[in-house]
């Protein structure tokens, strides 16, 4: 690490010392979402949102380095995450290399900003793991396109202001190639959000309807028809740096804050236990090498490709293992939810151990992940299509 980055972390942290990150984890309220919207805008006023942006959209084209060193100031601060991330990590590079000049200076500052809250409108009741299925349709009529169809599991979509959408805009073309992207304003007339229950209890994910909705073409971004292309660097950087240094963080956390809980009620003198903490620990170290791997390997230029599929599939896997092998040596304390008093640790574990199911389905399930690995890494024979 270079004096550069020392000083940057020097910086952020005194930077957090000034500015006290919320208690909110997420937002489930409506308050809760104004409470997350006002500590970006915080952020943003010293700088620290959207740090890799380059220097000309208001990022700080920061390395990778300082990504990681960022990543786990902000963990270790217990600060929440951003309400604009699909924003920060999904719009702004989208429209970086595909966006119009205008679209550029019309959106990436208020992204940045916390001024406008985007969501990913992509997935639907019938195309989800296979998104070329599509069927939500964009007719174009004079200077609009008209936006009929479904959208589903789409996040934070009750608190955004627009939404990024794939829609198909040549239903005659094959599949991939009648796609488009385009950005709905989620105000507008025909948009309708409705929040869905989760097994937590939390309501982060929506159903988006939307019935005839006006779209101006300037609203197109990427070439109409390609946004299959279009959409590839979006999903790029789900699975980017940020995404895999984070975790690693919280793992990293979460792993401690175990390890505490059971010496302090002396569960960790039960050779079972320990076991199934050393199997969690040896886990949480395979996770923070691999992360290394991809690091150095964009340090280096270059491209992912399906090894992120190895990282995204072990991720899954120890995350819900780390929470089953707490509830497991925890005790009945740690399966009470947050709002019981008696609840351990705020209810972190039972509540974890539900979200985590949840991380082998988002960004692609783990049968997709296991079929990347087996067609693209190992090379073994596809499964002839019926
Ligand atoms: C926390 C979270 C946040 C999300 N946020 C968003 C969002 O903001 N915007 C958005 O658009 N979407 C979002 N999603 C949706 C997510 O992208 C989809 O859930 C995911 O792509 C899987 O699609 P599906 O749910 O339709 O399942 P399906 O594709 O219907 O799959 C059902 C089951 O069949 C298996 N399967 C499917 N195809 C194959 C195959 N070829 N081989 C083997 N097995 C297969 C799957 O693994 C799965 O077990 C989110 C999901 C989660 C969990």
């Amino acid at each position: 690490m270079s004096r550069h980055d020392h000083r940057f972390r020097d910086e952020l942290r005194g930077w957090l010392a000034e500015h006290a990150p919320p208690d909110v984890e997420i937002a489930a309220t409506p308050e809760e979402a104004e409470v997350l919207r006002e500590w970006q805008r915080t952020l943003h006023t010293g700088r620290w949102v959207g740090i890799n942006w380059p220097v000309e959209y208001g990022g700080r084209g920061a390395s990778l380095t300082q990504v990681a060193i960022y990543n786990e100031e902000l963990a270790h601060a217990s600060a929440p995450q951003i309400l604009g991330r699909a924003g920060v990590s999904l719009v702004g590079p989208t429209l970086m290399a595909h966006g119009t000049a205008e679209q550029r200076r019309r959106w990436m500052r208020r992204i940045l900003s916390g001024d406008d809250i985007w969501c990913q409108l992509f997935s639907e009741p019938d195309a989800g793991s296979d998104l070329t299925a599509l069927s939500t349709r964009a007719d174009k009529r004079g200077g609009v396109y008209v936006v009929t169809g479904q959208k589903v599991w789409s996040s934070h979509a009750r608190f955004a202001d627009w939404g990024i959408a794939l829609v198909r805009t040549n239903p005659t073309a094959p599949r991939h190639k009648g796609i488009s992207m385009l950005a709905i304003p989620m105000t507008a007339k025909g948009v309708d959000v409705r929040p869905l229950r989760q097994i937590t209890g939390e309501s982060e994910f929506n159903e988006v309807f939307l019935d005839g909705v006006d779209i101006p073409v300037e609203h197109l971004i990427g070439p109409e028809n390609e946004g299959w292309a279009v959409a590839g660097t979006t999903l790029a950087n789900e699975r980017g740096a940020t995404f895999v240094w984070k975790e690693q963080v919280l793992a990293s956390l979460a792993f401690d804050l175990l390890s505490k809980a059971s010496a302090r009620g002396g569960r960790d003198r039960d050779p079972i236990a320990r076991q199934r903490l050393a199997q969690a620990w040896i886990e949480v170290e395979i996770f923070r090498l691999h992360n290394g791997r991809t690091l150095a390997r964009l340090a280096r230029g270059e491209e992912l490709g399906s090894e992120s599929s190895l990282v995204k599939l072990f991720w899954a896997g120890m995350s819900q293992r780390l929470y089953e092998t707490a509830v497991a040596i925890l005790g009945s304390d740690a399966l009470l939810m947050p709002e019981d008093e008696r609840a351990l640790d705020r209810g972190r574990w039972p509540l974890g151990l539900l979200a985590s199911r949840a991380n082998s389905i988002m960004g692609g399930t783990s049968e997709i992940q296991r079929n990347i690995i087996g067609e693209r890494l190992l090379a073994l024979p596809r499964e002839p299509r019926t």
